[in-house]
C-alpha cells in the first residue's frame, strides 16, 4: 500500500476549493482494508471537526405509498400492482408526531411516494397543525411539485425538503426514470433552495450501469450545491422492478462514498441511511464512523410499515414506532458518540434557519 500517496491525496481533496475528479475516482477505487481505514478514520476527524460528536435524529413518517413514477430500482413504481397501498390520514401522522416529540427528537420526516392524490392544501393544514402542536422542525420529502405547492408549504412553516438527485449524470438518470426529466429534478432542487428551505439530497450508490468517474462526479455535484444534507444510499434490489436481477451495492463503496462526502462538503448532515442498515447486516455504525451524523428512526405505524417498500429487507418492519429511542441511544454509545437532541438546523451559512434569501 502506498500511504503517502494516499494521505497527500486525502489532503489535497480535503483543501481544495473544487477536487480533482481524478483524485476522487483514485479514492474512490481503494479496495486495500487498511487503506479503506486511513478514508474513514480521515472523514471521521473531519466530521468531528465541523460537527462535533452529536449524532441527530429525524423521526420518519412514510405517509404514503401511492406513486405515480416508475423509477427502475423502487419498490413503489407505479407498475408494481402486487404491492398493497395505504395512504395515512391526518389524525394517524399527528400521533406519529406525538410520539416523535415524546420521545424528545426534534424533527419529524414526511415522506411519500409522488401520490397523484397529494392535496397541497391538504399538506399544508397538516404542517400547520403539527407546528402549532408540537416543537418540531418539518422536514418534506413527497418528490418533484410545482414552484406553488413548495412555496405553500414553506410559506406556513415547511424547514427542510429532501429530494435526492439520485445521480448526477443525465443519461444515467434519465435511463432509470422514464417519462422524467434531469432538468425538471434540478429545476425543483434550484426553486426549493430558493424558498428558503435547507435542502436535502444524495444519490443511490451501485446502481447498474454507474462508473466511479459518475458517483466522482456526483460528490462535485454535491459540493457545487452547497446542500444542507446530503443522502447516501447503497442499491438494494427489488423483486418488482426492472433491475430485480442485479446485484446489491458493494458496502465499502458505499462508504467511501459517504467518506469522501464528508471529507469534500464539511458541515454536511450526513445519515447512516436505513438502506445501508438493510444491507444484509446492519451497517449503520460503520457509516456513523466514516464521516455521518444523522439517524432516521421510522415512525411509519404499524400496520402499514412493511408496505412502504422501496427495496425489500428494510430494517424495523416489525418494531413499533417509539422503539427506536433506546437503540439509538446504545448506537451511539457503542462508538463512544451522543444523541444530539438540538434541533438540528442547517450547519452551514452561519448556522442560521435557511431563512435569508427567501424571495417567494
Ligand atoms: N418520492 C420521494 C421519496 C422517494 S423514496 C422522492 O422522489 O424524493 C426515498 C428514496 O429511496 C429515494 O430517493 C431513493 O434514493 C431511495 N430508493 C428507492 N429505491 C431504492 C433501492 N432499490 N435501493 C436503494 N435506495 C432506494
Amino acid at each position: 500500500m502506498n500511504t503517502s500517496k494516499l494521505k497527500s491525496t486525502l489532503k489535497r481533496v480535503a483543501a481544495a476549493n473544487r477536487p480533482e475528479l481524478a483524485d476522487l475516482e483514485y479514492l474512490l477505487g481503494l479496495t486495500d482494508d487498511r487503506e479503506l481505514a486511513l478514508v474513514y478514520q480521515y472523514a471521521d476527524e473531519v466530521r468531528a471537526q465541523y460537527c462535533g460528536s452529536g449524532i441527530w435524529l429525524r423521526g420518519v413518517v412514510e405517509f404514503s405509498s401511492y406513486c405515480r413514477n416508475n423509477c427502475l430500482y423502487c419498490g413503489l413504481n407505479a407498475g408494481n400492482k402486487d404491492l398493497p397501498r395505504y395512504r395515512l390520514n391526518a389524525e394517524e401522522i399527528l400521533a406519529a408526531a406525538e410520539q416523535i416529540a415524546g420521545g424528545a427528537i426534534k424533527t419529524i420526516v414526511l415522506q411519500s411516494g409522488e401520490d397523484p392524490e397529494l392535496d397541497p392544501l391538504w399538506l399544508r393544514d397538516l404542517i400547520i397543525k403539527i407546528k402549532s402542536r408540537f416543537d418540531l422542525a418539518v422536514t418534506l420529502s413527497v418528490g418533484e411539485r410545482s414552484r406553488q405547492d413548495y412555496y405553500l408549504w414553506r410559506a406556513v412553516g415547511a424547514d427542510r425538503y429532501l429530494l435526492k438527485i439520485e445521480t448526477s449524470d443525465r443519461k444515467l438518470y434519465e435511463s432509470l426514470h422514464p417519462d422524467m426529466s434531469f432538468t425538471q429534478r434540478l429545476r425543483c432542487l434550484g426553486e426549493l433552495k430558493d424558498l428558503g428551505y435547507q435542502v436535502g439530497s444524495g444519490n443511490i450508490v451501485g446502481l447498474k450501469g454507474q462508473s466511479l468517474k459518475q458517483i466522482a462526479r456526483d460528490i462535485l455535484f454535491f459540493q457545487e450545491n452547497d446542500f444542507d444534507m446530503i443522502g447516501i444510499g447503497p442499491f438494494i434490489p427489488h423483486q418488482a422492478t426492472a433491475l430485480a436481477a442485479e446485484s446489491k451495492a458493494d458496502l465499502q463503496l458505499t462508504l467511501k462514498t459517504l467518506a469522501l462526502t464528508r471529507i469534500v462538503t464539511k458541515n454536511t448532515y450526513l445519515p447512516a441511511t436505513t438502506a445501508l442498515g438493510s444491507l444484509g447486516a446492519d451497517y449503520r455504525r460503520e457509516g456513523l464512523k466514516a464521516g455521518a451524523n444523522v439517524l432516521m428512526p421510522n415512525f411509519t405505524p404499524q400496520p402499514y410499515r412493511k408496505y412502504y417498500e422501496i427495496y425489500p429487507g428494510k430494517r424495523c418492519i416489525n418494531e413499533n414506532a417509539g422503539d427506536c429511542g433506546p437503540c439509538m441511544e446504545i448506537m451511539a454509545g457503542q462508538i463512544n458518540r451522543n444523541i444530539d437532541y438540538s434541533v438540528g438546523h442547517t450547519l452551514k451559512r452561519g448556522g442560521e434557519h435557511g431563512q435569508k434569501g427567501t424571495n417567494y
